[in-house]
């Protein structure tokens, strides 16, 4: 686009946000709308934001007048990643003009990114309007093709679509048009407690759960007093990520170091893992009694490190009531990677950091650990009271979770 041809666009910019509507129906439909309305609305305060409606269907975000094109994109980009969220269109709200719509068109179409084709999609929702959608689109077509001479019009797969939608009261324009994220609304799916490690893999099976609408809280173990606390800034920088899109709510720090400690001086070295790992699953799920969370979510994928085979999975899960997700347990190392990537999390998780778990680590760690083995090593520990400990030790960390830390 021109620097005159945007700086000559007089229409109020809006974000239409569609989101699935499959399984939606009645009362649950309003609720879920409700709750993305929401939701958008706290996520997206940093932008000049209007308003928010919900019309027919969708909701509408209006920017304030004058909101320049790649502030409206960047507003538009971030809504994307809202779990709810099922395809996002940025573009401009006009008069049921057909002269402004041609104007409305040419803006929108000039923000698709490097398009070679093009067609117009024109809709009513209101057949007031006297024209129809066919003539629309050919009228509007061929405004756009003397504005935009370089570009081809293609009725099948066009690199960019505008489109048209006749409210009401006004019409909506757009080019710009992305997929979302999908999933439902966070907050739709009651509260989860995640064990959110530095690692890779922790906070995408977090968010897998955020986009299924769980309010999701963290735990993490820090190795704290007997290693440095570079994990926890690790952890808060991966939770701002999070943060971002609403899919975590807080943390919780628990100092873990001086029990590891304990159980790597009395225990045989090849149980440590799975003892610290149930103690952990222990605390967790008292945590989550605390704040009435009704499962537990670990990072675990089937056979990817000693720790996690199904005796070991099942040693853990013993020692807990609550059911324990495991969003990544059939997923590919590389295809958690990606998702990673997508997500933003990547690059800190790929940092360095002695968590609690690089912390008294054993040489042969134990892949098939017995119960009755294990329950040997326990009677050693005083466990319900580490638990009360460790739990009452948490420290809670909410938004901006990260400033907190680097401040
Ligand atoms: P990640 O990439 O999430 O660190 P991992 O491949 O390193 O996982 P493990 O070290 O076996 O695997 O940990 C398995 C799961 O146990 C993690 O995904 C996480 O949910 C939980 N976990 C491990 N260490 C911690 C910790 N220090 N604090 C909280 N949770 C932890
Ligand atoms: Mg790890």
């Amino acid at each position: 686009m021109t620097a005159d041809r945007e700086a000559s666009v007089p229409f109020q910019r809006i974000i239409l946000v569609h989101y699935h509507e499959i399984g939606l129906k009645g009362h649950n439909r309003s609720a879920f709308e409700k709750q993305l309305q929401k939701n958008i609305q706290e996520l997206i305060n940093d932008y000049p934001v209007v308003t928010i409606h919900r019309i027919a269907g969708r909701l509408v975000v209006f920017l304030r007048e004058g909101t320049e094109s790649q502030k409206a994109l960047d507003c538009a980009s971030h809504i994307l990643g809202i779990p709810g969220v099922a395809r996002v269109s940025a573009g401009f709200k006009c008069e049921r003009d057909m002269e402004l719509m041609g104007q409305a068109c040419c803006a929108a179409l000039a923000e698709a990114e490097g398009p070679k084709s093009f067609k117009v999609q024109a809709r009513r929702n209101h057949t007031d309007f006297p024209i129809n959608s066919m003539e629309m689109n050919v009228a509007l077509g061929s405004v756009l093709c003397e504005a935009f001479p370089e570009l081809k019009v293609q009725m099948k797969d066009p690199d960019a679509t505008v489109g048209v939608e006749v409210v009401q009261n006004a019409v909506y324009i757009y080019a710009w048009s992305k997929r979302g994220i999908g999933g439902l609304p966070v907050g739709s799916s009651g509260k989860v407690v995640a064990l959110l490690s530095s690692g890779i893999d922790s906070p995408v099976a977090l968010w897998r759960m955020a986009r299924r609408g769980a309010r999701c809280f963290g735990v993490h173990f820090s190795g704290r007093p007997q290693t440095s606390d570079v994990s926890e800034y690790l952890v808060a920088d991966i939770a701002e990520v999070l943060a971002k899109t609403g899919c975590i709510e807080a943390f919780y720090v628990v100092p873990f170091g001086d029990y590891q400690r304990q159980i790597a001086l009395s225990a045989p070295p090849a149980l440590r893992i799975v003892l610290y790992r149930r103690l952990m699953m222990r605390v967790a799920e008292r945590l989550a009694e605390r704040i009435h969370a009704g499962a537990l979510v670990t990072g675990e994928s089937l056979g990817q490190v000693a720790s996690q085979t199904l005796d070991n999975i099942r040693a853990t899960d013993a020692v807990v009531d609550c059911p324990v997700f495991r969003p990544l347990i059939g997923s590919d190392k590389l295809d958690i990677i990606d998702e990673a990537q997508r997500l933003g999390t990547f690059d800190l998780s790929s940092q360095d950091a002695p968590d609690c778990c690089t912390l008294f680590m054993p040489r042969q760690p134990e892949t098939h650990a017995k119960i009755a083995d294990l329950e040997a090593a326990e009677a050693a520990f005083p466990l319900e009271e580490w638990v009360e400990e460790l739990c009452d030790s948490a420290e809670r960390h909410d938004h901006h979770i990260a400033d907190h830390f680097h401040n």
